[in-house]
């Protein structure tokens, strides 16, 4: 059993505040949503978890049981049991899938000659053409061939921890149906999961223990499976945010560092 610890974790671009001291505790096997309108922070921290460099700032504290997170470069963070899946996955030109796989393998004693075979498995559950392992990472793939690809890095590596950055975005129904059911399978092997999503619908099929809302770049509210409910019916207006309900046609915010591909 471990424990996943955020304190009053806060991190700043030039010039503004995004993250303003956020309390989360997820314990292994645990799924909590954290959801929220756009530019409300949650890529940001996302990035900030994996200690994405070029914020300002960062303070407070991220535990995974007794190892400070903070202090570590993102590898460390890695090797400690925290993995992110991406909003927008950068394309790697040059590494493939089983390269990078393979490293990881490597870097944590296991052995890198298992890659293929975890792969291949794990490939057929989310239907995931395994072709990708020799390909460069990401290239040319499209948005939802990228999610699963996170997923099936995500199954692969088995941390205790992932981070899932709008998991759902680019998936078709059936798809997000797959990726959603196999995070909810590894939960019962004791992943913990922190899935950040504007939509409910990733949580008709990853169903979470617990719902936070993040708005202003604070957790303003925390509840059941409930409150997603209460969100898909009114939006985020009475938390700060659009006070339209979501419409699930929204483009990628343009903002997102993400979607920078010299970054
Ligand atoms: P969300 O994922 O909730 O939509 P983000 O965390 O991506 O929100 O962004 C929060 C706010 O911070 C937005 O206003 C966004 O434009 C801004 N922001 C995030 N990262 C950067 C950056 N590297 N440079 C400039 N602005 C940023
Ligand atoms: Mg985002």
């Amino acid at each position: 059993m471990s424990v996943l610890r955020i304190n009053d974790l806060r991190a700043a671009i030039p010039g503004r505040e995004i993250l303003k001291g956020i309390e989360l505790e997820v314990q292994s096997g645990e799924v909590h949503a954290v959801m929220g309108p756009n530019g409300s922070g949650k890529s940001t921290l996302s990035h900030v978890l994996m200690g994405r460099p070029g914020y300002e700032g960062v303070s407070g504290s991220v535990t995974i049981d007794d190892v400070e997170l903070l202090d570590l470069p993102t590898w460390k963070r890695a090797q400690a049991g925290l993995f992110l899946g991406m909003q927008y996955p950068i394309e790697v030109p040059g590494v493939s899938l089983g390269d990078a796989l393979a490293e990881s393998f490597r870097a944590a004693g296991r052995d890198p000659g298992d890659v293929r075979e975890l792969v291949s498995v794990e490939a057929g559950r989310i239907g995931f053409d395994e072709r990708f392992l020799t390909r460069p990472l990401n290239v040319d793939l499209s948005g939802g061939e990228r999610k699963r690809n996170e997923t099936l890095q995500l199954a692969v590596l088995n941390p205790k921890f992932a981070v899932l950055d709008e998991i759902d975005s680019g998936l078709d129904v059936d798809a997000l149906r797959a990726v959603s059911r196999r995070v909810e399978e590894l939960t019962g092997d004791g992943l913990g999961v922190l899935a950040i999503t504007h939509y409910s619908r990733l949580l008709h099929e990853l169903h979470p223990d617990v719902v936070h809302v993040l708005s202003g770049g604070r957790i303003v509210a925390t509840g059941g499976p409930e409150l997603a409910q209460e969100l898909e019916q009114t939006g985020y207006a009475a938390y700060g945010g659009a006070d339209e309900p979501a419409s699930p046609d929204a483009a990628p915010d343009p903002a997102d560092p993400f979607a920078d591909p010299l970054l």
